[in-house]
């Protein structure tokens, strides 16, 4: 059957409510800014809105015709029933690729997804949360200014960025490089994914050769002007050589899917042809020989930062593959969580976003001038919404990401609420975040990379929050484990709720935004961390204070 991706932009509903719509209006805006669509990936190499298309269907189906008293109980991606629940409890309640301890390993996962068994939601895709590259764009910005406040004196002009993977996620990259003011080289082995970008608006051309891109980095860095470059070939090939040549970015960093040796990363040993062939013909070959190129590409990484570039890993298990792969100190790379962002975390601030479910730019625009009214003394906020109103494209329904932490999401989408019931805006608005989220996420090679007390692999965590989620109103409530290459290596929680102006939702963004993120300075202040003790005294968040006995 011939699919069509498109996003609904009319007011007029096809469900009983605007919570259902609203789910199927995000499902639907998955794929319409999905990597590949047709084989239902949203991103992340394998990340997928619904197990096959007879699950979708069955969802879809469903989210149509499910009154506000069900629950649709989704598992890896299929519809499993409705259940009688209540007007208060979520309408979808998800697990994806959650794998057993000791069978949490990816040729298990491979073997499984190929019965038709499972399959990996990433942490945006099956639950219908990611809103394009922008989900990841803010944190990207924040990160080199952080390495600009630290090593640059506040100011990433004149300097050179080298990453690669310019996928769902990793497409952000150079626009946020050049919001940044940096001269961004991006290496990417499929054109086609480059072509993206360029259409998309987040990178600005494509570079005809190696010599071509340096060139261009070198007069874009003398002139101090910002600029975004692709490149089509193997970053196992182009690290290496970069490094032989002499020639030592500022900052160097990798967004390939690196977590997956079979279905993300291209080894340097292969064309993107025959690594596609080999997914099917021989994933085993291609699991060593991707193995082996990342090797080569974190030790070029690892020189890099002999030679002192400022070197990071970006969240994608790069190092832990290098490691296996024999490179012993790939972890003298730092992680981005803790080396950049932790401090944030820390105060339950974190990636929150927000989409006009009848695709109104305007009402995006409305909700930009009222975030930055609300809190005029938030500094990361008011820098960014005025970058992300001029400079990031629409991509699938509007929508907007912002940095926002304990009281502020709740305030915010309270307003909106309020402005949705008033008419000041077009239509209902949905509220979700990344799992990548204080209290939502444990991944002990990523987001609770060496926390202080030792926590990292602790799936407590994310195990409450969404039981609390459940408890607290939410509208759609997923637990996620990694797929692919990322089984075994983390668990994360995601939430979404849809403000219809009614008061019932101004109850549920209250509950369940105010919980969530009191859980995730929780989280933090049991580990230790100053900064979430002083955001819970001074928030009045109730958590107890005393020695537990060892
Ligand atoms: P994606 O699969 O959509 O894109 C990966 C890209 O890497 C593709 O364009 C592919 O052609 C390219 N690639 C693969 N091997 C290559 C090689 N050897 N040389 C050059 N290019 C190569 O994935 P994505 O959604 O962009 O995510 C990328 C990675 O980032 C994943 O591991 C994902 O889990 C991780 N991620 C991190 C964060 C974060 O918060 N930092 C957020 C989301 C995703």
């Amino acid at each position: 059957m011939n699919r069509s991706f498109t996003i609904t932009s009319h007011n007029a509903l096809r469900c009983r409510g605007w919570r259902q719509e609203g789910l199927l209006r995000l499902l639907e805006n998955v794929l319409a800014v999905g990597e590949d669509p047709e084989n239902l990936v949203v991103y992340a190499a394998l990340g997928k809105a619904a197990r096959d298309w007879a699950s979708h269907d069955a969802i879809v189906e469903a989210l149509k015709t499910m009154d506000e008293q069900d629950t649709l109980i989704v598992q890896s991606g299929k519809p499993i029933g409705l259940v009688k629940t209540h007007r208060d409890a979520p309408l979808v309640i998800m697990a994806n690729c959650n794998l057993v301890g000791q069978w949490a390993k990816a040729e298990v996962f491979y073997d499984l997804q190929a019965k038709g068994l499972i399959c990996w939601g990433g942490l945006t895709a099956g639950d219908w949360q990611y809103i394009g590259s922008q989900g990841v764009i803010q944190g990207t910005y924040e990160i080199f200014m952080r390495i600009a406040e630290r090593h640059f004196g506040g100011d990433l002009a004149g300097r050179f960025i080298l990453t690669a993977g310019l996928g769902g996620m990793g497409g952000a990259q150079p626009l946020a490089g050049r919001l940044a003011g940096a001269a961004i080289l991006c290496i990417d082995i499929d054109p086609e994914r480059i072509a993206k970008r360029i259409a998309a608006g987040y990178l600005d051309r494509a570079a005809t050769s190696l010599d071509d891109a340096i060139a261009d980095i070198r007069d874009a860095c003398a002139q101090k002007r910002a600029l975004s470059i692709g490149l089509c070939a193997n970053a196992a090939d182009v690290y290496p050589e970069l490094l032989a040549r002499g020639i030592i970015p500022d900052v160097v960093t990798d967004q390939t899917s690196a977590h997956d040796l079979v279905y993300g990363y291209v080894p340097a040993s292969r064309s993107l042809e025959e690594a596609r062939a080999m997914r099917r013909n021989d994933p085993k070959t291609l699991m060593a020989e991707s193995r082996a190129s990342i090797a080569r590409h974190v030790e070029a990484m690892l020189g890099f930062q002999k030679k002192d570039a400022i070197v990071f890993d970006n969240g994608n298990l790069i190092r832990t593959q290098a490691r296996e792969g024999g490179v012993a100190d790939a972890f003298q790379i730092p992680i981005f969580t803790e080396a950049f962002l932790r401090p944030l975390f820390a105060r339950g601030i974190g990636p929150f976003r927000w989409i006009s479910l009848t695709n109104s730019p305007a009402d995006i625009a409305r909700i930009d001038d009222l975030v930055v009214s609300m809190f005029p003394d938030n500094k990361v906020l008011s820098n960014w919404i005025p970058l992300a109103r001029r400079h990031i494209p629409i991509e699938g329904l509007p929508a907007r990401i912002a940095w926002l932490g304990h009281g502020e999401r709740t305030e915010l989408a309270l307003a909106v609420n309020d402005r949705v019931r008033t008419g000041k805006l077009d239509g209902p608005v949905a509220f979700t975040r990344d799992h990548l989220d204080a209290g939502a996420m444990a991944h002990p090679n990523i987001m609770t990379e060496n926390m202080r007390d030792g926590s990292d692999a602790i799936a407590d965590w994310p195990l409450l929050d969404a039981m609390m989620l459940c408890s607290s109103k939410a509208d759609l409530v997923a637990i996620h484990s990694g797929g692919g290459g990322y089984s075994g290596y983390m668990t994360s929680a995601g939430v979404t709720l849809v403000a219809d102006g009614s008061d019932d939702a101004a109850s549920r963004l209250t509950l369940a935004l105010s919980n969530d993120t009191a859980l995730g300075v929780m989280r933090y202040a049991d580990a230790g961390y100053p900064e979430a003790l002083d955001e819970a005294r001074e928030r009045g968040i109730r958590r107890f204070e005393f020695e537990a006995s060892s």
